[in-house]
């Protein structure tokens, strides 16, 4: 990463005509990265132009979940980089950036913001319809920079179906919206899946996905605009680095998610 010198124009300011979608969560492991990579690949699979942050700095999983291998790093022309491109989406993560076991955990606010202020400056992302941003979870640092970055982003908030996932999934809607920005949805993951003998399975309960849309819809109607069920198809896909939403059209969880492309 550059630097010493003064950062570039930000290329997502009010006057761009990208979309800016945060994809933010509560808590950890709700599947939110799983559903913003695969979320990115539909929209790419559309035909739109999709660039994907992954500032999910101390979890980074983006590149695995698209396939891209160990070590790829962007391609730099002077002092611009060009992000590698999965499945149709350009792609950029702090994981690219790190040497062999070096780990970002130890770093403080201002080293994280330089680093999210790079990402949306120094990247050579060319027109794009829709740009994605894979946020940490919770409400710590680097979503209180995208914040000030891009107070016009549109924020869309995943929960799983418990009770205990949608509290904090409502707080961090709260802290978008107090920075300016607008919560256009919630989505559930993990929810009830089907047997095939029809016998329904709501291993994380139910209910989440709306309870944090109406809890959200006090000042403005927030709709829930998916619920993605459980699905080891959706997990494998993830495993070996191809999103489900460009293959197996059988699986529930991949047609949820290909059809929340549609509506956003
Ligand atoms: P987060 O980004 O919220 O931390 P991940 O996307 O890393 O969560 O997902 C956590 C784990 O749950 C991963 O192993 C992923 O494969 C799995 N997972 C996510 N969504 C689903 C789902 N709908 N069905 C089954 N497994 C899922």
């Amino acid at each position: 990463l550059r630097d010493g010198r003064p950062p570039r124009q930000m290329p997502f300011g009010p006057d761009s005509l990208t979309r800016v979608i945060l994809v933010s969560s509560g808590k950890g492991g709700v599947g939110k990265s799983t559903v913003t990579a695969n979320l990115a690949a539909a929209l790419a699979a559309q035909g739109l132009s999709v660039g994907l942050v992954d500032a999910d700095v101390h979890g980074f999983s983006i590149p695995g979940l698209l396939g891209i291998p160990a070590g790829t790093q962007p391609t730099r022309i002077d002092d611009l980089m060009l992000p590698p491109v999965a499945h149709g989406v350009k792609t950029i993560s702090i994981g690219m950036f790190l040497r062999d076991g070096e780990a970002v955990v130890a770093w403080r606010g201002p080293m994280l913001h330089r680093t999210v202020q790079q990402f949306l400056t120094d990247v050579f992302f060319g027109d794009l319809d829709i740009l994605l941003i894979d946020m940490p979870p919770g409400t710590g640092d680097i979503a209180i920079s995208i914040g000030q970055l891009l107070p016009h982003a549109e924020v869309l908030v995943v929960t799983t179906p418990q009770a205990a996932a949608s509290d904090v999934a409502i707080r961090s809607g709260l802290v978008a919206r107090q920075t300016g920005q607008r919560v256009i949805g919630v989505i559930e993951n993990m929810a009830a899946f089907a047997l095939p003998d029809g016998t329904v399975i709501d291993l994380f309960g139910s209910g989440g996905g709306a309870a944090v849309a109406a809890a959200l819809s006090e000042t403005e109607q927030v709709p829930l605009l998916a619920s993605i069920p459980l699905s080891p198809a959706l997990r494998a896909g993830g495993d070996v680095g191809v999103p489900i939403v460009l293959g197996d059209t059988s699986d529930a969880a991949a047609a949820a998610i290909r059809e929340l492309a549609t509506t956003l």
